[in-house]
Order: structure tokens, then sequence, then C-alpha cells
């Protein structure tokens, strides 16, 4: 029998973890597979920090999971008891079995399961920084994640995915955000899709691009701009490079063929942001 449903809020579990077997740990371990993220529109987030700005910004937790041994430190204990009270299980595992759920090169005690947040396309406008970064198909998590963590640091309003893209779920893609993640939207359309938000966009479309005929310091970014960046191999295609109002590229010397995406948009992106970006009276030497 079923007693009368309560409104409180489920408190989550407190668990204690001792064998590789037991299904939650099969299943976070499974959340490193692209199929098994996107069944469960769950993702790993690993490290107390990143757990902490997830906690911080209002994201979904399904689980706490941290080392037996961390597990009396304040720190650990006041996101665990934050977990709880917004319904995740706190899982408390051996050294042994969280070393088998985390990255090697960087082994963290303490790992959050988070629910996956994507910006519903229509939210591709301009907000308070005056700029949205568009990346057409980029494929590699740690750009993605790298791009992500400078659209927080420069203020800009947000992220679209422009066709098929990494996932911005992958733990290394989460991992390269450094807690951005948390902080700023991302979206994710079809290249459709997006032409349509182009042809709604307010201000000035401005493409990257090899053979832009523009030096990106002379271009014009006093309206909102839309920052299309092409994919790691094959650049921006012809269909979003028409789309664009102006084309610009980064002067090089020497003789690299280009630069690495990240870096690009994080040149592009202070360029545009210039104008807002200052250190606070009296920072500077
Ligand atoms: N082989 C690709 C091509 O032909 O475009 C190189 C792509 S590059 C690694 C990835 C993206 O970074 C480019 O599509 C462009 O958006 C941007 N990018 C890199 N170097 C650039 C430069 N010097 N000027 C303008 N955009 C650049």
């Amino acid at each position: 029998m079923t007693g009368p449903k309560s409104d409180r809020p489920r408190v989550g579990q407190v668990l204690t973890i001792t064998s590789f077997a037991n299904p939650r740990i099969k299943d976070i371990r499974a959340l490193d597979m692209p199929k098994h993220r996107k069944e469960r529109g769950v993702f790993v987030a690993e490290g107390l920090k990143l757990v902490t700005d997830a906690l911080a910004g209002g994201w979904p937790i399904e689980a706490f999971v941290h080392g037996t041994e961390v597990g009396d430190q304040q720190a650990v204990q006041n996101a665990a008891a934050k977990a709880r009270a917004r319904g995740a299980d706190v899982l408390s595992v051996s050294t042994a079995i969280l070393s088998k759920m985390v990255h090697r090169d960087n082994p963290q005690m303490v790992l959050g399961v988070i629910g996956q947040k994507l910006a519903p396309a229509a939210d591709v406008k301009p907000g308070k920084g005056g700029v949205w970064v568009a990346l057409e198909s980029p494929k590699d998590p740690g750009n993605l994640g790298t791009i992500v963590r400078t659209v927080d640091a420069v203020g800009a309003d947000g992220v679209v995915l422009v066709g098929p893209s990494v996932d911005p779920f992958s733990t290394e893609a989460v991992r390269a955000t450094m807690g951005s993640l948390f902080h700023v939207p991302i979206a994710r359309v079809t290249e459709g899709e997006f032409l349509t938000l182009r042809a709604a966009w307010p201000g000035t479309v401005v493409g990257t691009h090899l053979s832009g005929a523009v030096d990106y310091r002379e271009a014009d970014y006093s309206k909102p701009v839309l920052l299309m960046m092409g994919n790691e191999q094959s650049g921006l295609s012809q269909r979003l490079a028409a789309a664009a109002d102006q084309l610009v590229r980064i002067p090089q010397a020497g003789q690299a063929d280009s630069l690495n995406l990240a870096v690009a948009t994080a040149v592009t992106l202070y360029e545009i942001r210039r104008p807002a970006l200052r250190l606070a009276p009296g920072e500077s030497a």
C-alpha cells in the first residue's frame, strides 16, 4: 500500500559500496560511452571543484561519489549534504573502485553524476555579452571545452554547435571547461536550424576563414556578433561561409597552415570583446 504523496523533495540515500560489480558503479563507468550518456541523459563531472560548480549553478545531480578516505573532509561533507538535499544519493567507495571510475592522468576523489542541460535554439540571441560563438562540427573535446572556458572568461553569451559535433558532456570536454560548462549556455542545432537563426540575427554574422579578406582587427563588431568558426580539419563549409556578412582572417607569419580552433576562437573573441574588458581599477601594474 502506498501512503499519501508527499510534496517534500526526495533526500538522497547514503550508501557504502565495496564491490566493482555493484550496478551503480557499472552504470557510472559506462557513462564513458557516448551511447550510454545519450540514453541516460546524465554525465560525469570529475573533481570537487566541478561538482561544486554544478551544484552552485543549480544543475540536477543524481549521485555524489567520494573516496572513503575523503569522506570526513569538511568541503566534501558540505558538497555531499547539498547534493543529498537535492535528491542525489551519496556513494562512499574505496580508492580501488574510485580509481577505475576516474581518468588516470588526473585522479580525483570526488565525482558527480549530473543531468545534461542544453539551451534551446530560441536562446541563441544577443545577450549582455553581445556575441555568440557558432562552432561548425567541432570534433575535438579538448577544443570544445577550452572554447566554453574562453567564452565564459570573456563574458560572451554562449556557444551553438552546428551539425554533428563532439559531445559537450564527454569527460574530456567537461574537464577542459574547468567548470565553465555550468555557466555558459550551449545549444545544438542542425545546419538548417542554424541558417534560420542566422536569418533572424539582429547584428553582424562574422565567419573566420583562411581566405577571409578582412583583418580580424579591422572588422566591424559594433553590433551583436554571431561568430562562426570552422571544423578542425575542413574549416568553415561553403554554405556557412556564404552566410557571413564578413569573412575575417587572423594574419600569420611563419609556416603554420592555420591556428588551432580554440586558439583562433580565443584571439577573435578577445578582439570582439576588447572594449568591454578592463582590469579592475588599481589592478594593472
Ligand atoms: N584546414 C582547415 C581550413 O582549411 O580551414 C583549418 C581549420 S582551422 C584548424 C579551424 C578553424 O579555426 C578555421 O575553420 C577557422 O575558423 C579558424 N582559424 C584558424 N586559423 C585561422 C586564421 N589564421 N584566420 C582565420 N580563422 C582561422
